[in-house]
C-alpha cells in the first residue's frame, strides 16, 4: 500500500490571499499546502480521503487516472468542495463515481451539489454513487477500511484504519472506543492546526499526546494552518518520529 499526502492543510491561511506572514510568504515548497487529502494505492485499488477545494489540482499532480471510491471525513467545505469535479473520472469510465459518507453527510452532499440529483440533470453533471459509512468496516477492492468514529467539536466525524494506516483529520477528541481500534497503527497521520488552542481541531501539543499515548512509530501532522509557523522551524521543536506531513509526501507500508 502507497499513502500520499495530497494536501497537509487548511482553508484558515491558504496562501491565495495575499497574507504577509512568514509562511503565506515562504518560498520553501514544504510551507506550500493544499487542503488536507490523502490518496490510498495498491496495485489493484485507488481510494481517496476527502475531495476538497484543491482536488481537482490534487488529482492532476498525483496523476491519478482511475479511482475506486471518495471516503468522506464530513462535510465542511475544506473536504467536499471539490466533489464537483469527478466529472472528469466519469468521463474516463462512464461510470459514477463512488462516495463512501455517513447518511446525514450524504444529504448534504446532496443539497450542495443539488443539480447532480435532480429528476432531469443536464448533460454533463457530476455523476455520484452515494454508499453509506457506518462504523462497520468496508471492503473497496483489495483495502479493508474501518471507519474510526471522532469529535470535531459538537460534530462527529469519520478517521479511518487502513491495515497499519491510521488518518485522523479535523478532530479534537477520540472516544475510547476509537483510541481501542487506533492502538497498533504504524503510521498515523493526524490533525494538529497549530499551537494555540482550537475548538474543533488537536493544536500541536495535543496531537503530539496522541500519538505518545497510542506509541505509534512514526507521526505525522496534518490540517496545518500557516499560524503553525515554518515547517523547517517546527520540525525541530517536534519529538522523535513525529514529523509535520507535507504535500507530495509518500508512505510505503
Ligand atoms: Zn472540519
Ligand atoms: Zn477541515
Amino acid at each position: 500500500m502507497k499513502i500520499t499526502v495530497l494536501g497537509s492543510g487548511t482553508s484558515q491561511g491558504v496562501p491565495v490571499i495575499a497574507c504577509p506572514c512568514d509562511v503565506c510568504a515562504s518560498s520553501d515548497p514544504f510551507d506550500k499546502r493544499l487542503r488536507s487529502s490523502v490518496l490510498i494505492e495498491t496495485a489493484t485499488t485507488t481510494v481517496v480521503i476527502d475531495a476538497g477545494p484543491d482536488f481537482r489540482q490534487q488529482m492532476l499532480r498525483a496523476g491519478v487516472k482511475k479511482l475506486d471510491a471518495i471516503l468522506i471525513t464530513h462535510t465542511h467545505k475544506d473536504h467536499i468542495a471539490g466533489l464537483d469535479d469527478v466529472r472528469s473520472f466519469n468521463y474516463l469510465t462512464g461510470k459514477a463515481v463512488v462516495v463512501y459518507a455517513r447518511p446525514s453527510d450524504q444529504l448534504e452532499i446532496k443539497q450542495e451539489f443539488s443539480y447532480a440529483f435532480s429528476e432531469n440533470p443536464y448533460p454533463g453533471v457530476p455523476e455520484f454513487d452515494l454508499r453509506n459509512l457506518s462504523i462497520d468496516q468496508i471492503q473497496i477492492g483489495d483495502l479493508t477500511i474501518q471507519p474510526v468514529e471522532l469529535k470535531h467539536m459538537n460534530l462527529s466525524v469519520f478517521g479511518f484504519r487502513i491495515g497499519d494506516f491510521s488518518y485522523l483529520t479535523d478532530v479534537n477528541f477520540i472516544p475510547k472506543d476509537s483510541m481501542d481500534i487506533l492502538k497498533g497503527t504504524q503510521i498515523l497521520i493526524i490533525d494538529a492546526l497549530r499551537k494555540k488552542a482550537h475548538p474543533s481541531h488537536f493544536n500541536l501539543d495535543q496531537a503530539i499526546d496522541v500519538a505518545q499515548h497510542l506509541e505509534v512509530p512514526q507521526t505525522y501532522f496534518t490540517h496545518i494552518s500557516h499560524l503553525m509557523g515554518k515547517h523547517s522551524a517546527i520540525e525541530k521543536e517536534l519529538p522523535k518520529n513525529i514529523n509535520l506531513a507535507w504535500d507530495g509526501l509518500e508512505i510505503e507500508l
